[in-house]
């Protein structure tokens, strides 16, 4: 049996007669198309949102940041890829009508207008606003560690240079007295000759020097840690892993996993981040209340009743940590605060009450302890290794135990930030080539990431409502 068979080349074909019949109405480039018309780009920030009067022609940035849209769509990300599609992809040709912008034309765009993704990102959020696409009564906040381009070699702490600092002296010690073995002509054989010897010592004093002068520029800096392919880039451990990168903070809204707030920042960890992001997305969402679960990166006191006071309920899990913990003994949850007495119950049945007050940093700690009760304790073994135990207790801490009541009160909503989360990031990862920039620096990271979730949230719009829904919506 023969195999289905093309058509001749050189065959006359009757084609479409436009570019136009070959992308169907529902193509997702029509939106795109659609909606970067109706955005205001001088006032979104786009640099030359007016042509020029005189000189030769630019590209319309409109043009440009439809590109842009439509290859993080469809994970062409690179401005090199995306020259190339502006040749050969006929929905690309459709909606740039023909022009062929070459790769630093698109590079340049996107490094000069990078501050202007964001509103883009935010114009969109507005549409699925209109769409009622929003629950706007729950928000999950997590943040991903996405890779920068800087690999783990080029990423130094001050103590990964003292330690090379320190073996590099050893080092040295030990082959310049190699060398004066060899001078005094007792070579066992071993060392090999004094010339290798001599490039070797060069090398590691160069390497050094190099290290050495890192060192002292984070000292003077303040800096922990320095990156020398991206700056701005972090060494981040989670689970044990360690990434050279940024951590992009989202908010995602729980009725269709749509994002609401997303930014990057180069800090290692979400503490402190809560309030933050959620508080942007509540103003986005425009409603007076909302509630927010974070994982229990987000436990921090001072975070939370931040949230509290700006309309946002909190729900974030109690960490597990402290010495207590670390070292067996009870945890402080077996601690029951009672707020008339202003007493901790301790598992033995003892009253802390005993008031110690310490202040760092403006965090008033108040500590609690009872060293008589705890020197007659039979479990003792089992509470403190020290002569008594110790409470201590934030000076609001208050705002933690009400969010601990209304955990206890709703234990599934850990797990609806879970599913609520792991969506986006999962499709966000898997797209980003594992979850890694292309661009360097905070600035340009914030504007790719802005793209990639502008992408997301338009596939999943596109899957909710569908492109033709989408179109009216921006044209009514
Ligand atoms: S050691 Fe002290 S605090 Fe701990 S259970 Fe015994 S009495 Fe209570």
């Amino acid at each position: 049996m023969a195999y289905i068979e093309g058509h001749a080349r050189e065959q006359a074909l009757l084609l479409p007669a436009s570019v136009e019949d070959y992308v169907a109405a529902d193509n997702p480039v029509r939106f795109i198309d659609a909606f970067v018309d109706d955005l205001d780009l001088g006032e979104a920030g786009f640099l030359r949102s007016r042509p020029k009067a005189t000189g030769r022609p630019g590209f319309d940035p409109g043009d440009l940041l439809k590109l842009y849209l439509y290859g993080y769509l469809n994970r062409v990300r690179s401005s090199r890829r995306l020259e190339a599609e502006a040749i050969r992809n006929l929905e690309v040709i459709w909606l740039l009508r023909g022009l062929r912008p070459d790769f630093k034309t698109i590079a340049d765009f996107r490094r000069d207008n990078r501050a202007a993704f964001r509103t883009v990102f935010r114009a969109f959020v507005a549409l699925c606003r209109k769409l009622d696409l929003f629950g706007r009564e729950l928000l999950a906040v997590d943040g991903t560690r996405l890779k920068a381009v800087n690999s783990q070699t080029r990423n130094f702490t001050r103590a990964k240079l003292e330690t090379y600092l320190k073996s590099a002296d050893e080092r040295l010690e030990r082959y310049l007295t190699q060398l004066d073995d060899i001078d005094r002509g007792e070579d066992d054989g071993v060392s090999g000759p004094a010339e290798a010897l001599a490039t070797k010592i060069a090398k590691v004093r160069e390497r050094r020097e190099v290290s050495e002068a890192m060192l002292d520029q984070l000292k003077a800096s303040g800096e922990s840690q320095i990156s020398l392919t991206d700056p701005d880039a972090r060494a981040m451990v989670t689970h044990g892993k360690t990434t050279v990168g940024y951590n992009a903070q989202v908010a995602v809204d729980a009725k269709h996993k749509l994002i609401v707030e997303q930014h990057v920042t180069n800090a290692g960890s979400d503490l402190g981040l809560l309030a933050q992001t959620a508080g942007v997305a509540k103003a986005l969402l425009g409603v007076e209340r909302i509630d927010a679960v974070a994982d229990m990166g987000y436990y921090k006191g001072e975070d939370i009743e931040a949230c509290e006071e700006n309309g946002i309920t909190p729900y974030v899990a109690r960490p597990q940590r402290g010495i207590a913990v670390s070292n067996g003994h009870f945890p402080k949850e077996r601690f029951h605060y009672d707020a008339g007495e202003d007493a901790y119950r301790c598992p033995g049945g003892q009253r802390l009450d005993t008031r110690y007050n310490s202040v760092v940093r403006g965090h008033v700690t108040v500590q609690y302890s009872n060293p008589n009760a705890c020197a007659a304790c039979a479990i003792k073994a089992r509470c403190t290794g020290g002569r008594y135990r110790r409470i201590n207790r934030w000076e609001n801490e208050a705002v933690l135990d009400r969010m601990a009541e209304r955990l206890a009160a709703r234990p599934d909503i850990l797990a609806v930030r879970r599913e609520t989360v792991e969506h986006p990031f999962g499709s966000i990862k898997q797209w980003m080539n594992q979850g890694a920039f292309l661009t360097r620096g905070l600035e340009k990271v914030r504007a790719e990431f802005s793209l990639t979730a502008f992408a997301y949230n338009l596939r999943r719009a596109i899957t909710i409502i569908g492109v033709p829904g989408m179109i009216r919506a921006v044209q009514a």
